[in-house]
Order: C-alpha cells, then structure tokens, then sequence
C-alpha cells in the first residue's frame, strides 16, 4: 500500500493525495486532504499533522519537547541506564525482545509506533525487515527531527515520523497490522479516545502492544505513584484497570511484565 492509503486526514478522516513539489523553509513536498482541503506539509521529512500545533499537553509531555530531554532520552543516563532497569525489571533490549514476541510483526506488516519519541521501537521494527511499512508518530517536534536524522544516518528507509496527536490519528480505519506504544499511555489525557482510536485503525486480529507506569500494592509503589500523579500527571496504571481499559476498547488484553514501576501489555484487536 502507498502511504497515502494508509495516512488520511486526523480532522475529517478523508483521503490524502501528496504532492511532490518543493515548497519554502525546509518544506519537500505535502499531502492534502481532499475532503477538507487541509495541507500537511513534509518538513525535514516529517509529516506535520498539527499545523498551527494547537494541542494541549501535559507537564510531562512538555518535558519530552525540551532539546536537553531529547539528547539524553537514548543515552546512558535515561531509557538505557542500568538503573531505570531496575525500577522497570527488564532493560531496554528485553522490552524490545518481549514487544517482539507480543506483535509478531509480519515481513510486509504495516506498524505504528506511538508516541515514538526518539523512534527507538520504530527503528527496532523497521531494521532489517524492509518490506514492512514502519510509522512514528509523536506530539514532539524536536524528538521526531531526532527520530528521522537517526534513521537516515543509520540508512533505515523504510519508517516515516509523522507530527500528530494520538487522540485523533492520521490513519484509515483498519490499515494497520501492529501498533506499539511505549511509556506514554500514562501521559495521555483521554485514554479511551486513543485506545478507541487504535481500535479503528487497527485490523481485525491485529495486534497491539504497551509499555506503562504501573501501580504495584506495595507501598514503595503507591508513594511513587501518588507523588507522580501529583506532580507530574503521570497516571499509574493497576493491573486489573489497563486489563479492563483494552478489553472495553474492543482488545483481547494479556499483561505479560509487571514490576517495579512498570507494566507491559498486549491486545489483540477483536
Ligand atoms: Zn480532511
């Protein structure tokens, strides 16, 4: 499928057609809905679905726009730290592994990572299977102009960012195979609406995968999670409540890692 097959317009669900012409500042090329008549401009060859950007985002969203976050979010110090393992009960490569086994993702599937950040999964998935259509998407400009100048420099061609909001995705109904979203369910202001958004995107027998802060009984991690909560607007999830959330929202729900801090699920859409 072309991409614009799968990418429709996020305000109206309409098709795309793109025009590969070059515009001015750092602008190549654009799709327009051609519905609603909006353009989507390519910039640095990201797909900017909020033009004018008019989203609210919480503290902890704003945090992940801040240049200093971005250049530190793959480093040692953050996902990658031994530490941030601990607290979490796997590393980075045993998440990825366990996202792996959870989505099976075909050869020629097509994949969305949301909320992709730097696009560490996008690229995870995308490397070494070419024919699969890899999608990024994430509300942070700067971590996408990050995700995309990784991936060229790595030559991984075949994964697109796109600037959007996971509340209103810039996809037609069941055009997706597998969708993964790692460390942001607990950022997103209306949980339901996304998950009811992946639910019509995603096939029939589809598969999704999530990585979420986790509400464990202990006290260490109710302390943790009423501070986060409080502070930070980051929501922890019980075990029982994602179970719940995913098989409302039309998923077949498995919890496959719950410690420390963290949880990792799996849905398959019915
Ligand atoms: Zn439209």
């Amino acid at each position: 499928m072309k991409h614009s097959e799968i990418i429709h317009c996020p305000k109206c669900k309409g098709n795309l057609s793109s025009i590969d012409s070059q515009g001015s500042s750092g602008e190549s090329g654009s799709y327009f809905c051609q519905t609603c008549g909006i353009k989507y401009p390519v910039i640095d060859s990201v797909v900017e679905f909020l033009p004018g950007g008019m989203v609210t985002k919480g503290l902890g969203q704003k945090l992940m726009e801040s240049p200093r976050m971005v250049s530190i979010y793959e480093s040692k110090w953050w996902r990658g730290c031994k530490q941030f393992s601990w607290f979490m009960g796997l590393t980075l490569d045993e998440e990825i592994e366990l996202i792996k086994r959870i989505t099976y993702p075909g050869e020629k599937d097509t994949v969305l990572d949301l909320a992709c950040g730097t696009g560490i999964y996008a690229r995870a998935f995308a490397q070494g299977s070419p024919g699969r259509n890899v999608f990024g998407l994430d509300i942070s400009w700067p971590m996408l102009q990050y995700a995309a100048d990784k991936a060229r420099s790595m030559g991984i061609d075949n994964v697109r960012f796109l600037h959007g909001d996971a509340h209103s995705l810039p996809f037609a109904d069941e055009s997706l195979d597998v969708a993964n979203c790692c460390g942001a369910l607990h950022l997103f202001s209306d949980v339901r609406r996304v998950l009811g958004e992946l639910y019509r995107t995603i096939k029939p027998g589809g598969r999704f995968s999530v990585a979420a802060a986790w509400k464990s009984d202990n006290l260490w991690g109710r302390i943790k999670a009423y501070s986060d909560e409080k502070f930070w607007k980051i929501h922890y999830f019980r075990k029982d409540e994602l179970s719940s959330l995913l098989d409302e929202a039309g998923f077949t729900p498995t919890i496959y890692h719950a410690y420390g801090i963290w949880m990792v699920a799996g849905g398959v859409r019915r």
